[in-house]
């Protein structure tokens, strides 16, 4: 039997009122304030096997945090026994085989710096502070994905500890099923402590081209927008957001593109003849400097709601409810939060869907609205505004990315991001691999008989 008082560590356990306690639990959406009443900071695998041993002789609920970016703060359990993985944070990189062995703790940021000195990369996400952990469980988008698929799509090999404190490997030869599963089913099945993925000669350098125009003129360039990436290089992600100003609503519409910046410039005279920008941006940075461009200093003290989709279409009605983020018209609205949009396809779609939990591959768009404030005072309007800009897009969705879904979406969400077919497979590998749902703290796959 393991106790709190026959427990030992490799890492740290951390009790209310311990220094770094308050730490450990700190996550990216300041609205999450849980104590767990044990943190383990894991330091090695064996760790993580005592950590969920004891929390299951103690009967705690168990949190797994690694980046701390899941919106709902699902890494954090009140009163639980947090698994915090982010001591273990080491990357491996062999250049001559093109892998990477990957801690379950390590943030984006870690793989991406040890791959870029040999010219290597793989698909991570845009901000270099989310975790390799939660991003690739649940499938992982990033600038990469239409050359090379998703991050998911590039793990060769996972390491598990189960809900019974067993290691066990996943690929397609050792647990196929479970490898199936991983594969954008979420943190639902164990905690994953070593993650082995294929790198890619990427380079080092990229391209950035943003215009602005005036939400007022921005249909006809969204819609000239949408048709261009159609057609787009599979080097190009186009992205298109919607913001606030000083000067009113502006629209902005570009492409983030990976590998030669030249070959990126021919498709500048097609977006410029989308329409007459205010402003115009083209910046060409390193690999490493693109994938913190959208890093929030500070971003940690935000309070952060989002909303969000798939889209397979974009028609012109959905570009006027993009454009109008819920408001009744551009120049009204309080609390408006910020809209965005990704282009999937290339890679992602040459996937077949059966191949892997992760759903959806024939998405066009991801859709996100996102807020965030300071003022707990403003947290209900905030929320409500995002909520009303995702609701407007609600006519035109296909789904959503399970890693993108809101906290109070529960169980309609699940659904929303897998279909009837993908979700009784992987509740039938729960059943298999977690039948006392143990890690339920995700979005959470219900064991058959639960
Ligand atoms: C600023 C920001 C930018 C983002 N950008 C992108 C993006 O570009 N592309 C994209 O695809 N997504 C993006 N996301 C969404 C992101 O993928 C999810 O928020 C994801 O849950 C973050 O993982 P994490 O490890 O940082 O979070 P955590 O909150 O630490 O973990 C989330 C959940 O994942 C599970 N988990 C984490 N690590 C492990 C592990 N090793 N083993 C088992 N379970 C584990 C646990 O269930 C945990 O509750 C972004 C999110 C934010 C906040």
């Amino acid at each position: 039997m393991t106790t709190v008082t026959s427990a030992r560590f490799d890492g740290r356990l951390l009790t209310p009122g311990d220094p770094g306690y308050d730490a450990a639990r700190t996550i990216w959406n300041a609205m999450i304030d849980r104590r767990p009443r044990m943190i383990v900071r894991a330091a090695s695998v064996t760790d993580v096997v005592t950590a969920v041993r004891l929390a299951r002789e103690l009967d705690l609920e168990i949190g797994v945090r690694c980046g701390g970016h899941n919106v709902a703060g699902l890494a954090v359990p009140a009163d639980g026994l947090m698994i915090d993985l982010t001591p273990l944070n080491g990357v491996r990189v062999d250049p001559i085989r093109r892998h990477a062995r990957v801690q379950g703790g390590a943030l984006l940021g870690a793989l991406d710096r040890a791959s870029q000195p040999y010219g290597l990369a793989t698909t991570a996400g845009n901000v270099s502070h989310t975790g390799v952990g939660g991003l690739t469980l649940g499938g992982g988008m990033g600038w990469l994905a239409r050359q090379h698929g998703l991050a998911c799509d590039n793990v060769v090999s996972y390491t598990m500890v189960t809900a019974d404190g067993d290691v066990v490997t996943a690929s397609r030869t050792e647990n196929p099923d479970l490898y199936w599963g991983l594969r954008g089913g979420g943190g639902n099945f164990g905690i994953v402590t070593d993650f082995d993925f294929q790198l890619h000669h990427t380079g080092t350098q990229t391209l950035v081209a943003e215009f602005d125009f005036r939400a007022e003129d921005a249909v006809p360039v969204l819609e000239g927008w949408r048709d261009l990436n159609a057609v787009a290089p599979r080097q190009a992600t186009f992205t298109a957001d919607v913001h606030s100003t000083a000067i009113g609503p502006i629209a902005t519409v570009g492409f983030v593109w990976v590998g030669d910046p030249a070959q990126g410039r021919r498709l500048l005279p097609a977006m410029r003849a989308l329409g007459r920008p205010v402003a115009e941006r083209v910046t060409t940075p390193s690999y490493l400097e693109l994938q913190q461009r959208d890093d929030t200093t500070g971003g940690h003290a935000y309070r952060r709601y989002s909303s969000a989709h798939y889209l397979r279409q974009f028609p012109t009605a959905a570009i006027e409810a993009f454009l109008l983020r819920g408001a009744s018209d551009l120049h009204a609205g309080t609390y408006l939060p910020g809209v965005g949009l990704q282009a999937h396809g290339g890679a992602i779609a040459d996937v077949a869907d059966a191949d892997a939990a992760f759903s959806l591959r024939g998405t066009t768009f991801e859709f996100g609205a996102g807020s965030r404030w300071t003022e707990p005072s403003e947290d209900d309007p905030r929320m409500a505004a995002a909520r009303t800009a995702g609701a407007a897009l609600d006519p035109y969705a296909d789904g959503v990315y399970v890693n993108s879904l809101a906290a109070d979406e529960g169980q309609r969400g699940l659904r929303r991001a897998y279909p009837a077919v993908k979700l009784a497979r992987l509740t039938a590998l729960k059943t298999v691999w977690d039948p006392q749902n143990i890690f339920h703290l995700n979005h959470n796959i219900r064991p058959s008989h639960a």
